[in-house]
């Protein structure tokens, strides 16, 4: 079965093609566009190229298409995309205004360019749904509450992909299993000794999830995109007393406020220099405070989710860094790492340096804990689940 992963930006859209089956999944072929103006024109320059490069002979020989939707209203987990994946996903429109208009656009799209194909969506937000209703909750009244804010968490297929893969890294194939089968199964009990995982998932957008023995038990992204650690140009955590105050201060409607925080704010915000990791390092090393300021507090910030997640845990046997930063910032994993020996986090600085967008044990050889380097690999999970609900594989 040939499943085709979409990946959508608002002008971005970029593909991989995998061959699916029982056993589980390789990429055939991949590509993408940047500065797209017309995804129906681009939709069909894919399916022209897959056709030109002998991947399929006809776009009809695509059997699914699979979406990795963010955050719909009153909809999670894995679906046929439909019009109540649509629905959803403008419910919360204004609340992933990055996200969920190209993804609704992109279903449309795709229904129309290749109706052969079945469409299939899985929410960032499926992997939170185990997570204890005291850690999902704000402090809210109970009006608020019910128009759906609460913690959804994202970046579910990226952590799920670290949830299974440390395990089989640790030998803990039974844990990997485990939370392979989780959409299906649901959590499971495991036989010995916990598996515990703080998985750092650093890139444009970011967050810090504690997974035990496969299963996310908290993450520090919230209700919307905007929160927790800071993002590339999103605020990240932000107390809500500081939005009427600056409003009423500076004088911004509610627009302009929405739009600093979430176009101004973040690492590009505190910098002042980019919303890039690579540009803000080079102005630190030229001795920029503000730079370094923005670094510092990217540091800081994933500490305090690692220890909070490493209380609840109860301890730690892999930390975990993956996505752009994670994989390719050496100097940001030793600041994060910094000092965690007695917590049996033990970073090898040579290992450290030399990795760079490769899985990689950067521990040192006594470290309770292991640190790994794994290259994201959402598509995968996707393209698994797509498979299992188009074909009702168990
Ligand atoms: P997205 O969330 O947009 O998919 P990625 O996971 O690709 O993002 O991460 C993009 C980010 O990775 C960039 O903004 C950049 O800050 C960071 N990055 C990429 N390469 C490096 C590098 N060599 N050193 C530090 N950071 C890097």
């Amino acid at each position: 079965m040939l499943v085709l992963i979409a990946n959508l930006g608002s002008t971005s859209f970029k593909y991989r093609v995998f061959l699916m089956d029982e056993r589980g999944g390789v990429v055939v072929a991949k590509g993408g566009y940047e500065r797209v103006t017309d995804h129906a024109a681009t939709i069909d320059d894919a399916l022209a190229t897959l056709q030109r490069d002998g991947v399929i002979d006809d776009p009809s020989e695509i059997d699914a298409v699979g979406f990795k939707t963010v955050l719909g209203k009153n909809l999670s987990g894995c679906v046929i995309a439909d019009q109540k994946v649509i629905d959803a996903l403008d419910g919360f429109a204004a609340v992933a205004p990055a996200h969920n208009p190209p993804y609704a656009a992109g279903i449309r799209q795709f229904g129309k360019s290749m109706p052969h194909a079945k469409l299939v969506a899985l929410f960032e937000t499926a992997f939170y749904q185990w997570i204890d209703e005291a850690s999902a909750q704000y402090a809210l009244p109970k009006s608020w509450r019910e128009i759906g804010i609460r913690r959804y968490g994202f970046h579910g297929a990226s952590h799920k992909f670290i949830a299974e893969r440390s395990a089989e890294l640790c030998g803990r194939q039974d844990v990997a299993e485990i939370s392979q089968r989780l959409y299906l199964d649901g959590p499971a009990p495991v036989a010995g000794k916990p598996f515990r995982v703080v998985s750092c998932h650093l890139g444009g957008s970011s967050s810090v999830t504690g997974i035990l023995n496969g299963v996310a038990i908290g993450t520090s992204m919230g209700f919307s995109p905007q929160s927790g650690l800071p993002q590339n140009n999103r605020v990240g955590e932000l107390d809500s007393g500081a939005l009427p105050y600056a409003m009423r201060t500076l004088g911004l409607s509610l627009e302009e406020a929405e739009r600093q925080l979430t176009k101004e704010s973040g690492l590009l915000g505190l910098s002042g220099v980019s919303n890039d990791v690579r540009d803000i390092e080079a102005a630190a090393n030229d001795g920029n405070p503000d730079a370094q300021l923005a670094l510092n507090h990217l540091a800081a910030s994933i500490r305090h989710w690692i220890g909070a997640y490493m209380i609840e845990l109860g301890g730690i046997d892999a930390l975990v860094f993956t996505a752009g930063i994670g994989e390719n910032g050496p100097r940001l994993r030793n600041a994060v790492c910094a000092n965690l020996e007695n917590f049996g986090i033990k970073l090898d600085p040579d290992k450290n340096a030399a990795c760079r967008a490769t899985e990689a044990d950067i521990s040192t050889d006594d470290s309770p804990a292991k640190i790994f380097v794994i290259p994201a690999n959402e598509e995968l999970v996707l393209a698994r689940e797509v498979y299992r609900q188009i074909s009702n594989q168990p």
